[in-house]
């Protein structure tokens, strides 16, 4: 299990120019959950003649020529992934019933986005995507593991808190920081949702905003 991680100072002063409450609380990831991504690289991909090795939760290792072409170095995919959010992240479209299952539960709980853009790379573009979407949240840009922005997002607060992602990494690094948190796994691609093993700290893999939603509004009822 990975040892708790700090919060960044630059993701730190995002979260104190949030309006501080008391309610419950949804800290949800953007890319594969609410917006797509796995779809939109995939098209990405193949115009380069490129695709994914195995439908398996990693992208190092994981991308290489489509005609058996050598695969692509952690270096030429980091490249790959800027190019491709630069090109890509206006128009990625929206994971169906995103909108409607955040509206429903914004009547109970406060809900925060936490997107890993290092260096708050197009965070403006993201933020008039989502609010055009109907999803007018507060977008909060991160970088490297979660855990420590998720725990600071809860200090001071009562709780309950659900997280909400697509990353195995990032799902370790909350388990470590705030291990009281509900976990949702949310991978809105079936074929890498199915070649995920669900971890002992997951309380849900689901690609499906509708059985997202009657989840988490269980977690108050109970
Ligand atoms: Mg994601």
């Amino acid at each position: 299990m990975p040892e708790p991680t700090p919060v960044l100072p630059e993701v730190l002063s995002q979260i104190r120019a949030l309006q501080r409450t008391q309610r419950p609380l949804i800290i949800c990831d953007v890319d594969e959950v609410i917006l797509q991504f796995i779809s939109h690289l995939e098209t990405y991909l193949q115009a380069r003649d490129l695709v994914f090795v195995k439908y398996e939760y990693r992208l190092t290792g994981n991308i290489a020529g489509s005609n058996g072409g050598p695969v692509l170095s952690a270096d030429d995919v980091r490249r790959h992934l800027r190019d491709f959010f630069d090109e890509a992240c206006h128009m990625q479209e929206m994971v169906p019933g995103a909108d409607a299952a955040l509206r429903g539960l914004a009547r109970d709980w406060e809900i925060v986005l936490l997107t890993n853009l290092p260096g708050g790379h197009n965070k403006p573009l993201r933020e008039t995507l989502l609010a055009g979407m109907g999803i007018p949240y507060p977008v909060l840009a991160n970088s490297g593991p979660k855990g420590g922005a998720v725990a600071a997002l809860a200090a001071g607060r009562p709780g309950p808190f659900v997280f909400i992602d697509d990353s195995p990494t990032n799902h370790s690094s909350v388990h470590a920081s705030l291990p009281s948190a509900t976990q949702i796994q949310f991978v809105a691609d079936a074929r890498f949702r199915r070649s995920l093993r669900q971890e002992a700290h997951i309380d849900l893999v689901t690609g499906d905003w509708q059985e997202t939603a009657a989840f988490i509004g269980g977690i108050l009822n109970r």
